[in-house]
C-alpha cells in the first residue's frame, strides 16, 4: 500500500510527491488510514517513525477538504465603558488543528515538516514555544496560523492573552506525550483541552503519541480520546 491510496486531498498527494517519500512508514501504514477515518488515536512510536508525518498527513489533508473554514464565535464583549473609548475587535487567530509537543527543538521541527507538507495550499502553519521573547511570535501568528504548533505553557500564554481561540479545533495531536508529563505539563494540557473553548470529544478529533504507557498517560487517554484504536508499531 502506498500514499496514492490513502484519498489524500489532491493538493497534499501532490506535496507529498515533492518530498520524495515513496513508501509508508510502518507507523504511517497504520495510523494515517485511522486518522483518515477520523478516529482517535493512540500510538506507540519513537522518534525517526515517520511519525510526525503519519498525524500531519491527515489533518493537513482534512483541513484542505473541509472548505473554507466556518466563521468563528463573536468573542466575548469587554465592559461598555471600555467598548466606548477603545472599539473592539477580535485579535484571535482559530486555528483548525493543534499539535502539543514538550520542546522547542520538536516544535520547530513539527513547524518545519507542516511548512514542506501545506506548500502552495492556503494552510498557515505557526509554531510558539516558550524561552523566548513572544512578541514576535504574537505577531507572527497575527498574520494568520491555520495550523498550530506549541509547547503547553506558551500556548496557555496565547490563549489567555486573547490570540489564539481554539473553538474551531477539530484536530489536536499531544505528541511525546510521556515527555510533557515528565516535564510537569500536564495541568497546562489540561487547561488547553478542558478549559480551553475547543469543541467536546466526539466533535474533534484527538490523538495520542508515547513511547511508554504509565498510568497518567492512560489517564489522559481516558479523559480526552473517544473510544480511541491502539497502535504499537
Ligand atoms: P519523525 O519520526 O517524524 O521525526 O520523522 C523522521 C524523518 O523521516 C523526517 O525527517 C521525515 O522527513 C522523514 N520521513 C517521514 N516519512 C517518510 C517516508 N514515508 N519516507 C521517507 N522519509 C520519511
Amino acid at each position: 500500500v502506498g500514499f496514492d491510496e490513502c484519498n489524500f486531498a489532491s493538493m497534499l498527494q501532490e506535496n507529498v510527491k515533492l518530498a520524495q517519500y515513496f513508501k509508508p512508514t510502518p507507523v504511517q501504514k497504520h495510523a494515517v488510514p485511522i486518522m483518515m477515518e477520523g478516529r482517535d488515536l493512540m500510538a506507540c512510536a519513537q522518534t525517526g517513525s515517520g511519525k510526525t508525518a503519519a498525524y500531519l498527513f491527515p489533518i493537513i489533508s482534512s483541513i484542505l477538504s473541509s472548505g473554507p473554514p466556518p466563521q468563528p464565535p463573536p468573542p466575548p464583549l469587554p465592559s461598555p465603558p471600555l467598548l466606548e473609548r477603545n472599539g473592539y475587535r477580535d485579535e484571535r487567530q482559530y486555528p483548525m488543528g493543534l499539535v502539543l509537543v514538550p520542546t522547542r527543538e520538536l516544535a520547530s521541527q513539527v513547524h518545519s515538516e507542516a511548512v514542506k507538507y501545506s506548500y502552495r495550499s492556503l494552510i498557515r502553519p505557526c509554531v510558539v514555544y516558550g524561552g523566548t521573547s513572544i512578541t514576535t511570535q504574537m505577531r507572527d501568528v497575527a498574520r494568520g496560523c491555520v495550523l498550530l504548533v506549541a509547547t503547553p505553557g506558551r500556548l496557555v500564554d496565547f490563549i489567555e492573552r486573547g490570540r489564539i481561540g481554539l473553538d474551531l479545533c477539530r484536530h489536536v495531536v499531544l505528541d511525546e506525550a510521556d515527555r510533557m508529563l515528565d516535564m510537569g505539563f500536564e495541568p497546562q494540557i489540561r487547561s488547553v483541552i478542558e478549559r480551553g473553548s475547543m469543541p467536546p470529544v466526539g466533535e474533534r478529533q484527538t490523538v495520542m503519541f508515547s513511547a511508554t504507557f504509565p498510568r497518567e498517560i492512560r489517564n489522559l487517554a481516558q479523559d480526552f480520546l473517544s473510544t480511541p484504536l491502539f497502535l504499537a508499531v
